[in-house]
């Protein structure tokens, strides 16, 4: 089942290997600097390459080096930096198969995935060149005679922290965001997928970002945080990652009072009602469930399915599910990968056990396919109780939980019923219902009758301990831009 000879041949036919993982500093990369973390490729578990350490220095210029780039570019005008992300969409599109080759190598998702990940990541930026044009300010009327402008403005120096799950579109979102305000940014890409940022970055430089505007950084991510986040020069914090670290940073971004921007985690329910076909919701659940091993933030989780079609549904599921292929991420007809890492491997395992102690039954996989690679098979539990680790954490992996409901009602107190909100899916062929759910349901995103999330053009984020803020749509540029007020009185003096 797992298969490499595809990998290899590949890498053989184009020249490819693994790039090189470097700090970006002031517009230069740098590479000797000793390894914090190992690259392992999670199909096979071979070593791919190191990352560098920034070393204490580093933090001092790349600082420096991003309060200069500040500088220059909030003074660059709107049409400057639309046309600096615009060649940098198109730079990405054209370097499609060199960047998804790398985002397969290091995260294991099949390389259509991994394709459909670059294109997507391009479509912030297009987004966002055409939102800076808008970014307007406004004047208000004043009782006074005098003159009220609005003016915005980028807010400084950003810190970006982004996970290894979306190793282009987190960066994508967060860069095109705040490169668009005018901000400069520090990232600090997941060290499991280090070198497709990198490649990412590389797409700005070579569209004629300024240096210094846009710098990368490794090192021991607490390490990383603290010099950043309480530096008087960062000046706002954004991270795309789990719900402990947010509240880490969070804090350490209270300290110096810095606005933050959380894209944390979720665990998505999914309402099924009574008058729905469920062999197609169970095809498209199969898709959207064990898209990227389950390993995504808005990824389907708690399957609340009403009682006259649950049944139908989980044998449905399950079927789809043990016919779902598995294998290295290269291989011809390949759907689901590996996991990112041994810890993942170690949580799915201990979800399932934990459901079946609970009183659940596996319906399909529950267990790790073979020795070699991070692969955990796609499983479908059913009769899983509310109380189980697999309802009540974020999986983040291709675990369905199921279990019955009497009614919507259940199920929206069940879905409602966690102190987090990222995306909630509902399945119905009642307006009705999908009006009613889409309003009652405490989540930063509602698909009814579908799975999908929200892309450029609408707003994405969470509820609850989800996340604060919003990226995309038009509030795009919001976290990344202040509100001044110049009052003028229109007198000599
Ligand atoms: P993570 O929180 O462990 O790591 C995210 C980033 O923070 C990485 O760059 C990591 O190196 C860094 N980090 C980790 N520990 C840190 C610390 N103590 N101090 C400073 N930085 C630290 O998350 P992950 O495992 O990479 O990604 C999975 C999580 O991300 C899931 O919870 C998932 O739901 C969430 N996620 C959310 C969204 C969203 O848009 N809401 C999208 C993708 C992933």
């Amino acid at each position: 089942m797992i298969d490499s000879d595809a990998r290899n041949e590949l890498l053989a036919k184009t020249g490819r290997s693994y790039p090189r993982v470097g700090l970006l500093i002031d517009g230069e990369w740098i590479y000797d600097r000793p390894a914090c973390f190992q690259v392992i490729n999670p199909s096979d578990e071979s070593e791919l390459g190191p990352v560098p350490e920034a070393a204490p220095e580093d933090y001092d210029r790349v600082l420096a080096s991003a309060e200069r780039g500040f500088d220059v570019w909030r003074k660059a005008p709107p049409l400057e930096r639309a046309a600096v992300l615009q060649r940098t969409a198109a730079l990405v599109r054209e370097r499609v198969e060199e960047i998804a080759t790398t985002i397969t190598l290091e995260q294991g998702k099949p390389l259509y995935e991994a394709r459909g990940e670059v294109l997507r990541a391009a479509t912030f930026l297009d987004w966002d060149s055409a939102q800076l044009q808008r970014a307007y300010g406004r004047i208000v009327p004043s009782p006074a005679p005098l003159r009220q402008l609005v003016l915005r403005e980028p807010i400084g120096p950003v810190a970006a922290f982004t996970p290894w799950n979306v190793p282009i579109s987190a960066p994508s979102r967060k860069l095109s965001g705040s490169l668009a305000a005018g901000c400069s940014v520090i990232l600090k890409p997941a060290e499991e997928t280090p070198a497709a940022a990198c490649l990412f970055a590389q797409c700005f430089m070579d569209a004629g970002l300024p240096k210094g505007v846009l710098n990368i950084i490794f090192g021991p991510p607490t390490e990383v945080s603290r010099r950043l986040i309480l530096s008087p020069v960062i000046k706002m914090v954004t991270l795309t990652g789990s719900i402990g670290v947010g509240k880490a940073l969070t804090r350490l971004a209270a300290e110096g009072m810095k606005p933050v921007l959380m894209e944390l985690g979720g665990n998505a329910a999914v309402l099924i009602d009574s008058d729905v076909t469920p062999a197609k919701v169970a095809e498209l659940a199969t898709e959207a469930k064990f898209r990227l091993a389950g390993q995504y933030c808005t990824a389907p989780s708690r399957f609340l399915v009403h009682r006259s079609v649950y049944r139908d549904f989980v044998d449905e599921f399950a079927a789809r599910a043990r016919a779902h292929r598995v294998g290295d991420g290269f291989a011809e007809g390949v759907q689901m990968g590996p996991l990112v890492n041994a810890k993942r491997l170690a949580a799915m395992q201990s979800m399932v056990e934990d459901a079946i102690k609970r009183g659940a039954k596996v319906d399909a996989g529950g267990e790790r396919i073979g020795n070699s690679g991070y692969f955990f098979a796609p499983t479908v539990l059913s009769d899983v109780p509310i109380d189980a680790d697999a309802m009540l954490l974020e999986q983040f992996g291709p675990i369905a939980a199921c279990t019955p409901i009497d009614d919507m009602d259940q199920g929206l107190e069940i879905a409602n019923s966690l102190n987090l909100g990222l995306s909630n899916f509902v399945f119905t062929n009642s307006g009705v219902e999908a009006d009613r759910l889409s309003s009652a349901l405490r989540s930063g995103s509602v698909a009814i009758n579908l799975f999908s999330s929200p892309a450029a053009e609408a707003p994405f984020g969470g509820y609850r301990e989800s996340g604060i803020g919003r990226e995309g749509g038009e509030e795009s540029l919001d976290s990344y831009m202040v509100s001044k007020t110049v009052l003028q009185q229109m007198v000599r003096i």
